[in-house]
């Protein structure tokens, strides 16, 4: 529980700043001294002062979610001087843009796809009802026979004649 940590240590903030916390301090309910990494992070790059004036400004309601912000943001601006919590905000972005495209591309597959199946079912509708192109009239003629190859009929009739 809160009070009784709080009882019993000071609050992270004021063990850092070597203070006395005291039972209104605006520190302890955020900063716990179980985690004291968070304050001095916190600390290193905001200042204390600017936060204790910053818990002030914002309802006690709002503070926590305040305080998590600075925290994230602080550990962010450690890891990362240049860019802070924008380097990762920037990273995830890129990284979406490339999902996007990855997205797109499938979509575009799969239409592709869907199209190719519907022109395939299409044709062998026409197969099954006998209108597949190549079997007009005017086609059926191809294979080679003695009734439809004239040298064919003329070699035959020379063997023949020769056999004689
Ligand atoms: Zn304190």
């Amino acid at each position: 529980m809160a009070s009784s940590s709080y009882s019993n240590s000071p609050c992270a903030a004021c063990k850092f700043l070597r203070r006395k916390c005291m039972p209104y301090c605006i520190f302890a309910p955020y900063f716990p001294p179980e985690y004291p990494q968070k304050f001095a992070n916190v600390h290193k790059i905001f200042g204390a002062s600017n936060v204790s004036k910053l818990l002030n400004e914002v309802q006690p309601h709002q503070r926590e979610d305040a305080v998590n912000s600075l925290a994230y943001e602080a550990e962010a601006r450690i890891k990362d001087p240049i860019n802070g919590c924008v380097g990762s905000i920037s990273m995830l972005q890129r990284q979406v843009i490339r999902l996007q495209k990855e997205l797109d591309a499938t979509n575009e597959d799969l239409m592709q796809y869907t199209c190719n199946e519907i022109m395939q079912s299409t044709q062998d509708g026409r197969r099954i009802m006998g209108i597949e192109e190549g079997s007009s009239l005017g086609h059926g003629f191809y294979y080679p026979s003695l009734w439809n190859s004239d040298s064919n009929c003329e070699l035959g009739y020379h063997r023949g004649s020769d056999n004689n």
